[in-house]
């Protein structure tokens, strides 16, 4: 039985990342206890590729994947990532914790995996001009002062006023005042 295409993508990605990890633990000797490791797709996440959940009560990792990476990414880049999270369960499994530190980087190296979660980064924020025939646009990820008070700064192009866009959410604001309201409107969505 199914439940549509959301969730057969899920089941895809799931079943591929899964397939990767057996091939890693055996072709990299990566200790992982795939046994004691969950996967879930993530629908929305923008920013981040992957990240892994450590449960140091029940000693389960999970390992959350963005649907919008797999959507991004060729194949072998997207399995990097997986490889990247499996460094991450494999911490937490053998230490209990997990960063980018030297152990980190030695064995994601190992792994040919990238060194840092980010290697996935939509823009946090979009900035487009309001002039009727201007197309300009810019992204941001952070929350500069351009991105805090677009009312204290012009568009690159004709000079013109332009609105800022949360991406995640499509809420925008063209004041500061705005920006506060949809920050605030947002609250743990931001
Ligand atoms: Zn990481
Ligand atoms: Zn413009």
């Amino acid at each position: 039985m199914t439940d549509g295409e959301e969730l057969t993508l899920a089941d895809e990605i799931v079943a591929r990342a899964r397939i990767h990890a057996r091939e890693v633990r055996e072709e990299y000797e990566l200790a992982v206890d795939l046994g004691a490791l969950e996967w879930t797709v993530s629908p929305r996440a923008r920013r981040r590729a992957g990240l892994c959940r450590w449960n140091a009560d029940s000693g389960v990792a999970t390992i959350v994947l963005a649907r919008r990476a797999y959507d991004h990414y060729d194949w072998p880049e997207f399995a990097g990532i997986v490889r990247h999270e499996l460094v991450h369960a494999w911490e937490f499994q053998h230490f209990g914790e997990s960063g980018h530190g030297e152990r980190f980087r030695d064995r994601a190296g190992a792994l040919e995996a990238p060194r840092y979660c980010e290697a996935f980064a939509e823009p946090r924020y979009v900035l487009r001009c309001l002039t009727d025939g201007c197309d300009w646009r810019a992204t941001r990820h952070r929350a500069s002062t351009p991105v805090k008070s677009p009312d204290q700064y012009r568009c690159g192009a004709c000079g013109g006023p332009y609105e800022v866009e949360h991406a995640e959410s499509g809420r925008t604001w063209t004041t500061a005042g705005g920006y506060g309201g949809a920050k605030a409107a947002l609250g743990d969505e931001w």
